[in-house]
């Protein structure tokens, strides 16, 4: 799902450093008395709670949710925000749970009217693609290295070769699929991140915040986590998603992406009697994907390279649509990805003078790139907080969007950050709970950032 894999290089010398840097992590939280092994078990708790509750999302439903089993999980939420004794709590009637923790700061605090009011947002549904019924969540303590087999489909186990980002986690705490589900990481860790960091700031009051706001949003999965998203009601000036992958990296760019229906329409006759007459919009089709430039594929191009992508061809003799998705970081260049498919068109209406194409652009969303350099407190203070909790950040571009890209361009901004969460939308998926430990710590810090930093 995401590019650029982490710093954590297998080389000898780096797991030394690595386990070093572990081991003065592990004295200095000892000396502090850090609560850090509750929050492992809190966060791991949580996620083993939500992950079998079954919220699998469906696409081209008329309804938010577009599932009704997805309310058990944003009930669920409901009910544990409250237990923890927050009392603005609002489950609104497409399905999204919003919260507020009202500011702790004393009224002589420097920061207590110029912090701005920060959000947590995840989702709680899981993919389409792989069922979500029946998770056997499979924990893994001290996790030896090499394959795991996951017990329900012992035929496809997890490969460590395949999974060079399990190797730096050898004797920590994984948890994966039976091997017949996906596990739902993706986003049930940001629930569970977000949950455990309200739990610290519900039950320590020395922690001192701004005003936190919390949204549990349904049908992600299906791109439309934002349809109902009530800006208003949620409140906050700057937000985070907690729906990202591998501990420490953070995502403050996106694609700008549009969408393209290419439709041909051509001329059906009794094939006996055809010559000169038929034309068959099927092969005016074929004839315009083959004229796309192969090195502007989605399976040629990875960084920040842009791409053409024709994902589904329909038709017959008489009509044929190609639909095709446009990708590039540069949202100034995405009009040069329809040229590219206009001059492939140009080119084939000279062969079939007589079949009509047309070409139909349509946006999807937008880099948050542009927007959040507008103020870049909110990704400055993000890292700043990912590096005080230990979680070595690096940013890294998604090649895709975020709930995170339509919520910037409505105004706010909304960076990305990491769940430890790997191989979403497959049976193949784990997540390090020592990742959710980070992000639950970089959550708290990035909070704790905006109050020191306002002067
Ligand atoms: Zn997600």
């Amino acid at each position: 799902m995401r590019l650029f894999a982490g710093g954590a290089s297998a080389s000898k010398t780096g797991l030394r450093l690595y386990s070093a840097a572990a081991v003065l992590l592990l004295l200095s939280q000892a000396v502090l008395a850090l609560p850090s092994r509750s929050i492992a078990d809190s966060v791991l708790s949580r996620f083993l709670r939500y992950v079998v509750i079954d919220t699998q999302s469906q696409p081209d439903a008329e309804t938010t949710p577009s599932t009704a089993k997805q309310l058990d999980l944003s009930r669920l939420l409901v009910w544990e925000l409250r237990d923890l004794g927050v009392t603005e709590v609002v489950l609104d009637e497409y399905g999204y749970v919003y919260a507020s923790i009202p500011s702790n700061l004393p009224a002589s605090h420097p920061a207590r009217t110029a912090v701005p009011a920060v959000g947590l947002i995840a989702h709680v549904d899981t993919s389409p693609d792989v069922t979500g019924t029946n998770v056997k969540p499979q924990v893994i303590t001290a996790y030896p290295g090499g394959d795991i087999v996951l017990p329900g489909n012992p035929a496809k186990p997890l490969r460590a070769a395949e999974n060079p980002k399990l190797r730096p986690l050898v004797g920590t705490t994984i948890v994966t699929t039976d091997g017949t589900t996906l596990l739902g990481a993706d986003d049930k860790a940001g629930c569970a991140i977000i949950m455990t960091a309200v739990e610290r700031l519900m039950k320590d009051p020395s922690f001192l915040h701004g005003d936190v706001k919390i949204c549990f949003t349904p049908d992600e999965e299906v791109d439309a986590g934002t349809r109902h998203f009530d800006l208003k009601r949620f409140g906050a000036q700057f937000a985070y998603t907690i729906d990202g992958g591998t501990t420490g990296e953070l995502n403050k760019e996106t694609f700008s992406a549009n969408s393209c229906v290419v439709t041909v329409t051509g001329r059906d006759t009794h094939p006996g009697d055809a010559k000169g007459v038929m034309v068959n919009a099927m092969r005016v089709a074929a004839e315009i994907v083959s004229r796309l430039p192969k090195d502007l594929a989605p399976e040629t191009t990875d960084g920040y390279q842009p791409f053409v992508h024709p994902h589904e061809m329909t038709g017959d003799v008489g009509e044929a649509r190609i639909r095709m998705l446009f990708r590039h970081f540069q949202t100034e260049r995405l009009d040069s990805l329809k040229r590219t498919v206009e001059l492939a068109v140009q080119q084939v209406r000279t062969m079939y003078p007589k079949a009509v194409i047309t070409v139909d652009v349509k946006k999807s969303y937008r880099n948050m790139a542009d927007k959040i350099a507008e103020d870049p407190r909110v990704a400055n203070y993000l890292f700043e907080g990912a590096r005080r909790a230990g979680a070595n950040p690096y940013w890294a571009p998604v090649r895709g969007g975020t709930d995170g890209s339509d919520l910037t361009e409505a105004g706010l901004p909304t960076p990305n950050v990491f769940t430890g969460g790997e191989n979403a939308h497959s049976i193949h998926e784990w997540v390090s709970v020592q990742g959710m430990e980070r992000s639950v710590q970089t959550v708290l810090e990035t909070l704790r950032v905006w109050v020191d930093s306002v002067h």
